[in-house]
């Protein structure tokens, strides 16, 4: 959700409750063990409604929302954050708030959500995902630490990334993180005109 300059939050979807928890029960039904929504809240460079997170008008639909997603046994977090500028309108990078119930950490948990065992098609995904990981990691040589296992959506194929690994794909050299960079081409004013 986008909160801008005067405080005003665009986009509050308090209508879409029904929507979210409908989403919420598909990825239960899916036998995820621990469902959660988490809110982010970005604060347009320069709001003063960051430092008075939450306003009336973003509490009230927390509020209904919290009590309808407790109904359903599933967690609920929201993390407020901001962007900001320097003096020369740059930007300057992301602030999150301080929590003053839990030190350390960037979201507020509202709702902990009632945990199940894994089940169904989510646990046969993750023990593929763990088989996956422990065999290439053999493969690569590689101890398994903290690593994350990523789909190549080039290649069709995982791929399993170290912590000081590059953010790309180690097959085909995709990134991971946006979009890759298109190719550079000498600009023909010829084409440009025919357009
Ligand atoms: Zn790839």
């Amino acid at each position: 959700m986008l909160v801008d300059k005067s405080g005003k939050p665009r986009s509050l979807k308090s209508n879409k409750t029904e929507g979210i928890l409908n989403q919420l029960k598909t990825h239960r039904k899916f036998g995820s063990p621990d469902v959660s929504l988490l809110e982010l809240y970005l604060h347009e460079a320069g709001s003063k409604a960051f430092e008075f997170f939450p306003q009336e008008e973003v509490f009230l639909v927390v509020e209904k929302r919290a009590k309808e997603l407790q109904k359903h046994l599933f967690g609920y977090q929201v993390l407020p954050f901001g962007h900001q500028k320097n003096e020369s309108n740059e930007d300057f990078g992301i602030f999150a708030l301080p929590n003053q119930f839990q030190c350390g950490k960037r979201t507020v948990d509202l709702l902990r959500a009632t945990k199940t065992a894994p089940r169904g098609a989510f646990l046969e995904l993750a023990q593929h995902l763990s088989l996956f990981a422990e065999s290439e990691s053999k493969r690569l040589s590689k101890p398994l630490g903290f690593v994350v296992v990523t789909y190549c959506r080039v290649c069709r194929k995982l791929c399993l990334i170290h912590k000081r690994d590059e953010v790309c794909c180690y097959r085909c050299f995709t990134p991971f993180t946006g979009s890759p960079l298109p190719p550079i081409r000498n600009l023909q004013f010829s084409d440009y005109f025919k357009k």
